[in-house]
């Protein structure tokens, strides 16, 4: 869309606000709100300057000035605010030197899929998010002390709640969810509107399901090239919540909120294209190509690294444990959900890719598919041989043969050190910069790994 489009659009839609969104490093999405009448084609198209000083780990308040210019292209309107108001995502430059900020995490997804073009990989990589989510009621108790937290929160669940007013038939147990109809399934048609949400925000979206977990979601969207898969991860998460928050509950992507039931992975298909065609196809294993094996070696390779990006949060590591569907091997199949990449049986070449089972929706989507690119990047590139295919259940592998194998890593302390140990592949052709990724793992190291360490948990207490 050309920005006088956007003008024009303003005017005979009566659009009140422009709000200009982005996602930050860690994966949370940020905003500020123009007035839209009072906007020109200038800032539509040369950016508009805002205060970046209390962005977390972006500037330094005597450097505080940056660009937000808009990408016209992702222009909706926001389904959930009172007065219209159309929502752009852009890309953060530097004022003085015009460049693009190198620690937007959209322009470091720009930034691999422009390094993969220059070697000549494929001119397109598209991505298949598959975020999942927990709904939560909020409901009060006066005396909890001997209610679980699940039982609090949910008002789904096994137990007798003793709480009034919750209704305690048709409850959804635990690895049960997956899929009782209705009135089992008490959050059908939140989801349903949610989905109604994500249309009108221009996602467009094949299914919604209620998932094994005990209020546990997914709705099935679209795959899309890197930026707009990131784009419509932070818009599907804004939809989620915000739709959750309507009915005065709330939704979370925690990768474990419930101890003892699945946890929300954000599963991940890929492929690459080049000149047309999908490289991936072929007939090797599962009718992959060779360049799909490759870029699966590079994704194992890195599997132990990737983390820090894939699984950012000290969260993230109390779902990949043996039990939940979540992978806990650094290994690949065709059928098997305990590998860390699964080939999905699909029909045709266009059709044909992997699935990162990995990975979760704690994190900023751009990162995560901006490193599974650079992985997928150092196994074509190197042609790393991924192994061969392990079909078998890995949570009941014997523990000479499951020893073998390279496990994913156990905490968020782990994964930010083996990247940092392990990350020129990140940084070839400059595209994580290396003053993005001390910024980026100081903050995680310092504001979340330390306080996790150091506070007392309930568990602790009743241990
Ligand atoms: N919830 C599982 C996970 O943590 C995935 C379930 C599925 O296969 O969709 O990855
Ligand atoms: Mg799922
Ligand atoms: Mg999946």
């Amino acid at each position: 869309m050309s920005a006088k489009a956007i003008l024009d659009m303003i005017q005979k839609e009566g659009i009140e606000y422009l709000d200009l969104q982005f996602g930050d490093m860690f994966g949370m999405l940020q905003h500020t709100t123009f007035v839209a009448k009072n906007m020109d084609e200038d800032q539509l198209t040369e950016g508009i300057p805002f205060d970046g000083s209390s962005i977390r780990a972006w500037k330094s308040i005597d450097k505080s000035d940056m660009v937000f210019k808009p990408d016209l292209e992702s222009a909706f309107v926001d389904p959930f605010r009172e007065r219209k108001t159309l929502v752009l995502f852009g890309d953060i430059y530097e004022p003085r030197t015009g460049e693009r900020y190198e620690r937007a995490p959209r322009n470091i997804a720009h930034r691999a899929v422009e390094y993969m073009k220059s070697l000549g990989i494929g001119d397109e990589v598209f991505f298949g998010p598959e975020p999942e989510f927990f709904i939560f009621d909020s409901v009060r108790i006066e005396n909890s002390s001997n209610v679980s937290f699940f039982e609090v929160e949910t008002g789904e669940g096994p137990w007798t709640s003793g709480n009034e007013g919750v209704n305690l038939g048709h409850k959804v147990r635990h690895k049960m969810g997956y899929f009782p109809a209705t009135p089992q399934d008490t959050l059908m048609d939140l989801r349903s509107d949610i989905v109604n949400h994500m249309e009108d925000m221009g996602i467009t979206v094949f299914l919604h399901h209620h998932e094994v977990a005990t209020a546990q979601g997914e709705i099935g969207v679209k795959f899309g090239d890197i930026i707009s898969a990131g784009d419509m991860v932070h818009k599907y998460k804004y939809a989620v919540k915000n739709t959750a928050y309507q009915y005065g509950k709330t939704a979370t992507f925690m990768p474990k909120p419930m101890f003892g039931d699945n946890g929300s992975g954000m599963h991940v298909h890929a492929s690459i294209w080049k000149d047309g065609k999908n490289t991936f196809a072929g007939d090797g294993y599962a009718n992959l190509s060779e360049t799909a094996l490759y870029a699966i070696g590079g994704l194992l390779k890195h599997g132990r690294s990737i983390q820090a990006f894939t699984n950012p949060t000290g969260n993230s590591y109390r779902r990949l444990v043996p039990g939940y569907e979540a992978p806990v091997k650094l290994a690949y199949s065709a059928t098997n959900r305990s590998a860390a990449v699964r080939i999905p049986y699909v029909t045709g070449d266009k059709a044909r890719r992997f699935e990162f089972r990995c990975g979760d929706a704690s994190g900023s989507p751009y990162l995560a598919f901006a490193a599974m690119t650079m992985a997928m990047i150092d196994g074509i590139k190197n042609k790393i041989d991924p192994g061969s295919a392990l079909d078998k259940n890995i949570y009941d592998l014997p523990a000479e043969e499951a020893d073998a194998i390279p496990s994913t890593c156990a905490t968020q302390e782990e994964a930010i050190k083996e990247m940092l140990a392990d990350k020129d592949w990140l940084t070839a052709g400059d595209v994580f910069d290396e003053a993005f990724i001390k910024a980026y793992t100081d903050y995680r190291l310092q504001e979340e790994v330390e306080i996790q360490k150091l506070q007392p948990t309930p568990v602790e207490f009743e241990l």
